[in-house]
């Protein structure tokens, strides 16, 4: 394998060109180019992978997931994107929104991924699940104590919550599905009682929420399950657990990285051939692995790690509302105070 990577001040531009003289003659000149805001090393493996299996090789650009869109919006019908991959139903609502995918709907797309995972018009698949729960110092919360993400809003988690930053896309997405839940009434009394109960200004990252648990100075949080994982890989005996909230009601609320085929794409057909592939068994568990994340397809086990969190409901609200909702579910952050 030959890679060749050319270094620019804000992307990426890496070619996976196939030596192997294995490479079937046919697919030779077959090339899918992709955009992705989701990191080299998270996509590179997969995309490695693909190429051995059908002999189509993959270029990929990798950048900030606005930076892309903007990017797609200018480049119009001379991009070279076939697909843009992403992360958060959020951005992917968001670049579908702007007209940057085109509809694609197959048998094995829909047999692969669950509809609630999936634009209702075939703009976007989700191909990885991270679920976004509560999170406790175990030294000084009892699971008992704990259900929902609207209980973390009375009176007895004052002065000992701790949420992320309502700018991230996560929490945005969150709130759209309380919204979608609850409606916008009961959301903004939830999301009024978070801020009465912040111990902390809002943080800017997950890991730095798990931190401010640590170091005793909120006991519960919001986070998604991957950050989790990546502190008790490097801190083990953390007293830190994950809490499956909604369990008897709604679900936890789960949210995808996922893709598109793009409107323009000049090669479309290689583009959804990669999307099926992604979606595959072979594919789904080496998602899984990379970033500790569920697969999408719900026929494939998670990574043992993950696996070991417990198995949980999730939240089967269509993830497009995420993107719908987004506008409401900011102004009404705004309006109530959520930094
Ligand atoms: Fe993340």
């Amino acid at each position: 394998m030959n890679i060749k990577t050319l270094v620019s001040s804000t992307v990426m531009f890496s070619i996976l060109t196939v030596s192997s003289i294995t490479a079937v003659q046919a697919a030779i000149d077959e090339l899918v180019t992709v955009y992705s805001s989701r990191k080299e090393h998270l996509i590179k493996p997969l995309f490695e992978a693909f190429t051995k299996d059908t002999g189509i090789k993959v270029e990929y650009l990798t950048g900030k997931g606005g930076a892309l869109i903007e990017r797609l919006k200018l480049e119009g019908t001379n991009t070279k994107a076939d697909m843009f991959m992403t992360v958060d139903a959020g951005n992917l609502w968001y670049a579908g929104s702007q007209d940057l995918f085109q509809g694609v709907q197959t048998d094995t797309l829909k047999s692969n991924i669950p509809a609630y995972l999936r634009d209702p018009q075939g703009l976007w698949t989700g191909l990885s699940v991270r679920a976004r729960t509560i999170v406790y110092n175990t030294d000084r919360v009892q699971s008992e104590e704990l259900s929902t993400y609207a209980d973390l809003a009375t009176d007895k988690w004052a002065g000992r919550l701790c949420l992320r930053t309502s700018k991230k896309v996560y929490t945005k997405s969150l709130v759209s599905s309380l919204i979608h839940h609850h409606g916008k009434d009961k959301t903004a009394d939830i999301v009024k009682g978070w801020i009465n109960n912040l111990a902390a200004t809002p943080n800017a990252k997950d890991s730095h929420v798990m931190s401010a648990i640590l170091s005793g100075q909120c006991d519960v949080g919001l986070v998604n399950t991957y950050y989790y994982g990546r502190l008790m890989d490097k801190k083990p005996n953390s007293p830190l657990k994950l809490f499956w909230a909604n369990q008897n009601t709604t679900g936890v609320h789960v949210n995808v990285s996922g893709a598109g085929v793009t409107k323009h794409a000049s090669n479309a057909k290689a583009a959804i051939q990669l999307l099926e592939w992604l979606s595959s068994a072979k594919a789904q568990a080496i998602y899984g692995s990379l970033n500790k994340e569920y697969p999408a397809n719900q026929n494939i086990a998670s990574d043992d790690v993950v696996s070991a969190w417990g198995s949980f409901k999730q939240d089967d609200m269509n993830l497009a509302q995420a993107g719908i909702l987004q506008a409401d579910a900011v102004k009404l952050m705004q309006i109530q105070g959520y930094r």
